[in-house]
């Protein structure tokens, strides 16, 4: 008989998302005529087509693979270095942050390096998230083992949960006790919040202090219009030795269905052996890459590489202003309306409190039943998100206006 991994038991049933789209269905069944009003705000996907410039590098490197003389076959495990050095060059020395190519690994996105990186680091590491999150950091360490059993609210025993909310400006200070693995993600999904370099410094300060590892999720960097907002970890001195960034561009060149993003392992950060060794993790997780993956299509690096061009740093500019602009909208016409609003400023997310004694869910009933705008419930990011809702700038600008119409009239 073969075992399964038992720790799959542990996982909550993919209740957010499901569970909204089963009441959206349920409302349009019931009112016929409303489904074709409904908005939705709620998915946190892009909605704009790819980049010009990305979509003619795609075709030129597909027009290299059916020649015999331009086609290649497996390419560097950690991915091209043309695209790796101008990650190297564009996104860190160019803004005085030093980072070299070979400390770049491109992957099918940030999601799955989310995961990916629990395979090189031990089981006895004490985690540290925080509430609300993006719930992949949560599972995955569900999946491998990390947790106990979810308990009232969600909670996972063995976790050690950073409550965010109004009173940090969600952002958490580092806890009294020792953790070893700390996410950290600004801009932040959901909340939309970003932290300050004094925040950040904490953070990285403790990580050195109790010789942690903290992994920055940097996923929207490219949304921050505040100039005095760290893009990076690595804008924080130290980091190079107790931090991991993750980045996508799946939210800055509308790459969610293409796939593509990379890990920044620093040759010079270091993990601890059971018998008490210092080594550098860059090896192992180049190990881990070359033994278990084999980055992603040569087609996709090439367009991952045209975000770097000029007209591609244009476009992917226009495609962040369109959002943002959106992000605006919202954000003003929620407030015009009497609620209470945080984040989209530095990202494509705002966090709304719901209306009073309303909790997530109710808020987002009423939203779909007399608004017909679907939102996010903020109880679905974790139990510090109850009492919020998340509304996303990822939609045309004529939806994010007749939203911002349909908002005057919450009550
Ligand atoms: C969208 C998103 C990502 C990017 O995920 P990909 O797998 O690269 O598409 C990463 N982190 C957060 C918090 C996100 O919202």
């Amino acid at each position: 008989m073969a075992y399964l991994n038992d720790n799959y038991l542990k996982l909550q049933a993919g209740y957010l998302f499901p569970e909204i789209a089963r009441r959206v269905r349920e409302f349009c069944e019931g009112n016929p005529g409303a489904a074709s009003r409904l908005i939705r705000c709620g998915i946190g996907d892009v909605t704009e087509p790819l980049p010009p410039a990305v979509i003619a590098a795609m075709h030129h490197a597909v027009d290299e693979l059916s020649v015999r003389e331009t086609f290649r076959g497996y390419g560097h495990e950690q991915g091209y270095e043309f695209l790796r050095e101008k990650i190297a060059q564009q996104d860190y020395r160019d803004r005085g942050l030093e980072v070299a190519a070979d400390e770049i690994f491109v992957s099918d996105g940030s999601k799955s390096d989310c995961g990916f990186i629990l395979d090189i680091l031990g089981d006895e590491n004490k985690i540290a998230i925080t509430d609300p999150v993006y719930p992949v950091y949560v599972d995955t360490n569900v999946m491998a083992g990390h947790t106990g059993s979810a308990g009232d609210a969600g909670r996972y025993e063995g976790i050690t949960y950073l409550p965010c909310g109004p009173e940090n400006d969600f952002v958490p200070q580092p806890p009294r006790e020792p953790v070893d693995i700390i996410y950290l993600c600004f801009p932040n999904n959901p909340t939309g919040a970003v932290a300050s370099r004094a925040q950040l410094t904490c953070w990285v300060d403790y990580a050195r202090e109790h010789e942690a590892i903290i992994l920055f999720d940097a996923a929207y960097e490219a949304y921050i219009s505040d100039p005095e907002i760290p893009h990076s970890i690595y804008e924080i001195s130290g980091a190079r030795e107790c931090a991991i960034e993750f980045r996508s561009f799946s939210k800055n060149g509308g790459f969610t269905g293409v796939r593509c993003g990379f890990t920044v392992m620093p040759k010079s950060l270091h993990a601890c052996t059971a018998d008490g060794r210092k080594l550098p993790l860059h090896p192992f997780w180049h190990r881990r890459w070359s033994t278990k993956a084999n980055s992603v299509s040569y087609p996709v690096q090439r367009g991952a590489e045209a975000i770097y061009s000029a007209e591609g740093r244009s476009q992917v500019g226009a495609l962040i202003d369109h959002y943002m602009g959106n992000a605006r909208i919202l954000r003003e016409a929620a407030a015009r309306a009497g609620l209470q609003v945080y984040g989209g400023v530095n990202a494509p997310y705002i966090w709304v409190k719901t209306l009073p004694r309303l909790t997530s869910w109710q808020m987002f009933d009423r939203m779909l039943q007399e608004l017909n705008v679907v939102i996010t419930p903020g109880s679905g990011f974790g139990s510090c998100g109850e009492g919020f809702f998340r509304v996303s700038a990822f939609n045309s600008r004529e939806n994010a206006e007749e939203v911002a119409r349909r908002l005057q009239t919450v009550k």
